[in-house]
C-alpha cells in the first residue's frame, strides 16, 4: 500500500515544471556556476540535474530528504528577508515519495571521491556508497509519479506539452542567471541527445537571451527601465508601521520587443516575469503588457523579459505551494501606471 507520505507529497511537486524548478533552485542556493539539466525521454524516464556547487555535508546525509528538513533557515528573522530560494525542506522529501530518487554529491575536500545517497520512500537514508564524482551535486529523479498510477498516466499523455512548459521555465532561469552556465539536453529513446540550449557564464542578461533565443532576437529588443512611486498600500490589515518599513518604490527592468506592426507569426512563448530575479507567474502583469502591444496592433507575440524590483514586504510569495504565483499588494495602481509608462516608451520607439 501507499504511505500517507506518498499521498500528501503533492504539495510542491505537482508536475515536471516543479521538479525542474526545485532542483535548479537548489543548485543556485548551493552557489553553483554550472548547472546541467538532462532529460531522458522528455523527462518521462528521468530528469537529472548536476551542479558544481558546494555539495552536501556528510553531517546532513541522514536528514537531507526528511520532511521539513532544510539547512537554509537559521533564524526566524530570515523568513522575512529570504536570500535563498528554498526554505521549506519539502522538495527532496516529496521526490523520495514520488519517484525513484538518488543523489551523488561531493564537497571540495573530497577530492575526486563522491558519495551516492539512496533513500527510503519516507525520505530516510537507506544507504551510501562511494563513487567517482567532481565537486557538486547530481540529483536523479527516475520515473516520476511511478507509484501514483493516475498521475503517471496523465503525465505520459501530456508529456509533449509538459516538456515544452518545463523548457520555457528553464529558459527563464537561464536568462536571469548571470555568471551561470545553464545547459539543458534531452535524450529521446533510440534517438540522439539534443541540446535544447546552453548559456555561457555571461555577465549580463542580454547575452543570456542571445544564447537561449538566438542573437537575432536582440535586434528587436529595447531596454525596459521603469520606476514607479506607489501610494501607501490599501492592503486590508496593513498597519501604519508596516507601511513605514516598506519602501514604495517599484522598478521594472529588462528587455522587451519593439511594438512592430506586421505579419502575424506563431512564435513560442517568449514572455518571462521575475520578482527580485525569481521567475514567477504574474498573469495580471502579463495581461497589462500584452494589452499595450495589442493597442499598437502588434500581431506577433511580443518578447517580454521583465524583472520587478521591489521591497520584499510589498508582495506575498506564499500564495501557491510552489511559490511561483506572486501577489503584489499595490497591483491595480501599478498596472495602470505601467500601461501609461509603456505607452510613453513605445511612442519614443515607434517606427
Ligand atoms: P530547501 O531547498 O527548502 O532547503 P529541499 O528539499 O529542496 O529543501 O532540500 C533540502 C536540503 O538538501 C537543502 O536545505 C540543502 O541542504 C540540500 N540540498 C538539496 N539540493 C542541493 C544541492 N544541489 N547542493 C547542495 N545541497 C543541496
Ligand atoms: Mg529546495
Amino acid at each position: 500500500g501507499r504511505s500517507v507520505h506518498q499521498i500528501q507529497s503533492g504539495q510542491v511537486i505537482v508536475d515536471l515544471c516543479s521538479v525542474a524548478k526545485e532542483l535548479v533552485e537548489n543548485c543556485l542556493d548551493a552557489g553553483a556556476t554550472s548547472i546541467e539539466v538532462r532529460f531522458k525521454n522528455n523527462g518521462l524516464d528521468s530528469i537529472e540535474v548536476q551542479d558544481n556547487g558546494a555539495g552536501i555535508s556528510p553531517a546532513d546525509y541522514d536528514t537531507i530528504a526528511l520532511k521539513h528538513y532544510t539547512s537554509k533557515l537559521s533564524t526566524y528573522d530570515d523568513l522575512t528577508s529570504l536570500q535563498t530560494f528554498g526554505f521549506r525542506g519539502e522538495a527532496l522529501s516529496s521526490l523520495c515519495a514520488l519517484s525513484k530518487f538518488h543523489i551523488i554529491t561531493a564537497q571540495a575536500a573530497d577530492g575526486a571521491k563522491g558519495t551516492k545517497l539512496e533513500f527510503e520512500v519516507s525520505g530516510k537514508l537507506k544507504g551510501t556508497s562511494v563513487v567517482a564524482a567532481k565537486q557538486g551535486t547530481t540529483v536523479v529523479v527516475e520515473t516520476l509519479f511511478n507509484n501514483l498510477p493516475v498521475r503517471r498516466k496523465e503525465l505520459e499523455k501530456s508529456i509533449k506539452r509538459e516538456y515544452n512548459k518545463v523548457l520555457h521555465l528553464l529558459n527563464a532561469y537561464a536568462c536571469i542567471s548571470t555568471g551561470v552556465k545553464l545547459s539543458v539536453s534531452n535524450q529521446v529513446p533510440k534517438g540522439k541527445k539534443t541540446i535544447a540550449f546552453s548559456t555561457n557564464h555571461n555577465p549580463n542578461t542580454k547575452e543570456n537571451i542571445a544564447n537561449v533565443y538566438g542573437t537575432k532576437t536582440l535586434l528587436a529588443l529595447i531596454p525596459l527601465n521603469l520606476k514607479f512611486e506607489m501610494e501607501a498600500s490599501t492592503r486590508p490589515g496593513a498597519t501604519q508601521s508596516a507601511e513605514d518599513a516598506c519602501s514604495r518604490e517599484i522598478r521594472i527592468v529588462g528587455h522587451i520587443s519593439r511594438p512592430v506592426v506586421g505579419e502575424g507569426r506563431q512564435t513560442p512563448d517568449r514572455q518571462m516575469f521575475f520578482v527580485n530575479s525569481r521567475p514567477c507567474n504574474m498573469p495580471q502583469l502579463a495581461k497589462a503588457f500584452n494589452e499595450v502591444y495589442k493597442s499598437y496592433n502588434v500581431t506577433q507575440s511580443p518578447f517580454i523579459f521583465a524583472d520587478l524590483k521591489l521591497d520584499t514586504n510589498a508582495y506575498d510569495v506564499n500564495v501557491s505551494p510552489d511559490k511561483r504565483t506572486i501577489l503584489l499588494h499595490d497591483q491595480t495602481a501599478l498596472l495602470e501606471s505601467l500601461k501609461t509608462a509603456l505607452g510613453d516608451l513605445f511612442a519614443m520607439h515607434d517606427q
